[in-house]
């Protein structure tokens, strides 16, 4: 919806970090657009945002940034880079509900937020998302989008007296039962999130005294942001002791996992790109980065478990 809002065509650019999830990029690609892939931060997944406004040209129309982990990226820079150029900026706030850029809520700083309600985020349907407008202009417009592309809303206001397809769209709506389950999610929120923070601060106890000893590295999280516990994550020294770690777990019952791929070194991107880029840092977080269990119904005496499984791995090697 977001690419759509933004009217966003081909020969125009938009600027993605590299690690991220497809949708990201997805959104943008389906509307013809290229895509400028940036590098994340040394200290953190997170875009790098120093390497935003080398990559503008006089096509850019787009700046998508990535809150990864829920942890805010430096906001007042961007936007300023955005406003110099002229440029819009969405943010994939899909990690990053209930968490803060200086007391601002993510989602709701650029001119667009998008949300996601999957089953592995903090607040969750099954499948769903919010898009936050952070611009009067796109109100009316969202709303068709929103409705395949109807005015039904506004019939249904009686502020028309019939309705018919007047703009693009699709069937973004949730259904009724989707809506219902994620209201119950949305009014735990409190709860679910104060369980969420006690567990991660849990690993982060259990697992500081590994970090001293340069075994590992624990999430940063800038002094501008905030933690909402959407996941823990540890960095490794090196892939293949990263491989040997998530099968020592996995011997335990305890299933941990990598994430991204870069999305410039993606199939699809790979089979259409003109150069092969190099982007060390995000690759590198592909190769070290490890996700450990984190969801609600976790004990801290698991955490507690898992940790110790951790450090046993390393008091072996
Ligand atoms: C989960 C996620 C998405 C996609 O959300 P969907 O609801 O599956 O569309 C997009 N971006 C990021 C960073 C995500 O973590």
């Amino acid at each position: 919806m977001a690419a759509l809002l933004l009217d966003v065509k081909p020969g125009d650019e938009v600027i993605v970090p590299t690690y991220t999830f497809v949708s990201s990029a997805l959104a943008f690609v389906r509307q013809g657009a290229t895509i400028k892939f940036i590098d994340s931060r040394e200290d953190h997944p997170g875009l790098n945002e120093e390497k935003i406004e080398k990559a503008i040209t006089d096509k850019t129309k787009v700046i998508v940034v990535v809150h990864y982990g829920g942890t805010a990226c430096d906001m007042d820079m961007i936007m300023k880079i955005a406003s110099k150029y002229k440029i819009f900026v969405v943010e994939d706030a899909a990690q990053a509900i209930d968490s803060f850029y200086r007391s601002k809520p993510l989602g709701s700083i650029a001119h667009l937020g998008c949300f996601s309600f999957h089953e592995t985020k903090n607040i969750q349907c099954g499948e769903g998302g919010m898009l936050v407008l952070n611009d009067q202009r796109f109100i009316d417009r969202a709303e068709i989008i929103w409705e395949k592309g109807t005015n039904r809303s506004k019939f249904f206001r009686g502020e028309v007296d019939k309705y018919s397809w007047v703009d693009t769209g699709s069937s973004f709506l949730p259904s009724d039962m989707l809506a219902a389950f994620l209201l119950a999610q949305l009014e735990q929120l409190d709860l679910i999130q104060k369980k969420r923070k006690q567990l991660w601060e849990q690993y982060y106890e259990s697992l500081k005294l590994l970090e001293d000893k340069r075994y590992i590295k624990l999430p940063f999280i800038p002094y501008y942001a905030t933690n909402n516990s959407h996941m823990f994550y540890i960095v490794c020294r090196n892939i293949t002791e990263r491989s040997n770690l998530i099968n020592h777990l996995k011997s335990v019952g305890i299933l941990s996992v990598f994430h991204y791929v870069c999305l410039h070194n993606s199939t699809f991107i790979k089979s259409r790109a003109v150069e092969q880029l190099y982007l060390p840092n995000a690759e590198a977080y592909s190769d070290t980065l490890l996700r450990l269990p984190m969801f609600y119904e976790l004990t801290l005496e698991n955490i507690k478990t898992i940790s110790e499984e951790i450090s046993n791995y390393f008091s072996f090697i």
